[in-house]
């Protein structure tokens, strides 16, 4: 199964702000021979362990710890150090990034699948097609979650939600004498 969904930080990441962003992993160089970045002062963080990381819904991953080599003396420290709930002062203080790689690798793999063009296609189909009455069904008929176990009884409640969104779909058409003749009429094959 392919995953076509836009990554949450897809449209962020298109900001002037973002891009703009030097303390951003994203918009240093990876080097990959030496599993470092280069930053915008052309300074390298270099990956210095590896740990494991677990959310509080139990999602384990393993994240790479960079520290730039020598941030002393460095004039754009102020826009690549963010943070302020540090004790140290701003000079005294050394760039340091958190890469969880296999989560950046599906991200990019993603990024590459949604840009495509069968991607784009997918996606301007969805938001046509399936939005609409996604919206409908959870906003109009309330349904905001599933209220039975196990992917069968999932599947008929889905079932029935879709027969109801199409009953109600056919009421409007034939409240407004729509019914019988389409919305946006079909040429004649030549
Ligand atoms: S603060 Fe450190 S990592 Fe950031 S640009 Fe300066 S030297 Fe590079």
């Amino acid at each position: 199964m392919k995953s076509f969904i836009k990554p949450i930080n897809y449209e962020k990441s298109k900001t002037r702000k973002w891009k703009n962003d030097i303390g951003r992993f994203e918009n240093m160089t990876y080097l990959q021979g030496e599993d470092a970045y280069l930053c915008a002062n052309g300074r390298k963080l270099k990956a210095e362990r590896t740990y494991q990381s677990k959310t509080k819904t139990g999602y384990k991953s393993e994240k790479t710890y960079y520290a730039c080599e020598d941030c002393t003396g460095c004039p754009m420290k102020e826009n690549c150090i963010h943070g302020n709930h540090f004790k140290k002062p701003m000079e005294e203080r050394t760039k340091h990034l958190t890469v969880a790689k296999k989560f950046l690798r599906q991200r990019q793999e993603d990024r590459k699948r949604i840009t495509s063009e069968e991607g784009i296609e997918l996606r301007m189909n969805r938001s046509i097609q399936a939005e609409g009455a996604f919206a409908d069904i959870k906003a109009d008929m309330n349904f905001r979650r599933f209220l039975c176990r196990g992917t069968e009884n999932a599947l008929v409640a889905v079932d029935l939600l879709a027969m109801a969104h199409n009953i109600q779909k056919l009421h409007h058409k034939i409240q407004h004498g729509t019914a019988s003749r389409h919305r946006i009429p079909v040429k004649e094959a030549a």
